[in-house]
C-alpha cells in the first residue's frame, strides 16, 4: 500500500496526462501562436478567459499553417460546406441543418447504442458525443477513424449549449476518441 499515491500526487498526474492528450490533439503547426488560433473571427466562440488552453476559432483553420490532422480537418471542411460564405462553420447549413441537430444525434445515439450494447443514461451527454463523432466522421469520412483531432471552440459551445451538461464537468477533448 505504501506505493500508492496520494491524492495530490495523482492530481498531478491526471492534470499531466490531460495537458499532453490536449497537446497532442491540436491542430496547429508549432509555430502558430496559440493565442493567434484562439482569436476568434466567426463571431460564436466562447470569450477567451472561458476557453482552454488549446481551444481555436474555426476561422484559424483556414487562415493559419496546420499539422496533419488539422490540415485533414481543413480539406473534409472545404469539401462539405457547401456554401462557405457564412461566418462560422456552425451557420453553415451543413452543421445547422444537420450536424447539429436532434434528428442527426439521436440517430448517430441509437447506432452507438445498438453498436456497444450499452445505453449512457445521461441523454445530453450522449448526444454531445455522438455529436462530435457524427462531425469528425462526417468531415474526414473513414480516415477520421482514430485520429486525434481538437474541433474549434465555437463547434464545442454549440454542442454544449443545444445540449447541456448538468454537472460542470464539461467537455473533455478526450470525448471526441474511440474507446
Ligand atoms: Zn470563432
Ligand atoms: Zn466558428
Amino acid at each position: 500500500m505504501d506505493h500508492l499515491p496520494d491524492l495530490k500526487q495523482a492530481e498531478a498526474i491526471l492534470s499531466r496526462m490531460h495537458s499532453l492528450e490536449a497537446k497532442d490533439q491540436q491542430v496547429f503547426s508549432a509555430r502558430v501562436d496559440q493565442e493567434e488560433a484562439a482569436v476568434c473571427h466567426c463571431t460564436l466562440c466562447p470569450s477567451r478567459d472561458q476557453e482552454e488552453q488549446y481551444d481555436y476559432c474555426c476561422q484559424s483553420l483556414f487562415r493559419l499553417p496546420l499539422r496533419k490532422n488539422g490540415q485533414h480537418l481543413r480539406e473534409g471542411l472545404k469539401e462539405k460546406l457547401r456554401d462557405p460564405s457564412t461566418p462560422c462553420i456552425c451557420l453553415n447549413p451543413l452543421f445547422s441543418n444537420f450536424l447539429l441537430t436532434d434528428t442527426a444525434t439521436n440517430a448517430a445515439v441509437a447506432l452507438r447504442n445498438y453498436e456497444t450494447g450499452t445505453v449512457d443514461m445521461d441523454e445530453n451527454r450522449s448526444r454531445r458525443f455522438a455529436c462530435y463523432r457524427l462531425i469528425i466522421a462526417t468531415v474526414m469520412g473513414p480516415l477520421g477513424r482514430g485520429i486525434r483531432v481538437r474541433l474549434p471552440a465555437c463547434i464545442i459551445s454549440e454542442v454544449r449549449k443545444r445540449w447541456p451538461s448538468h454537472s460542470n464537468t464539461g467537455f473533455k477533448p478526450s470525448d471526441v476518441l474511440d474507446d
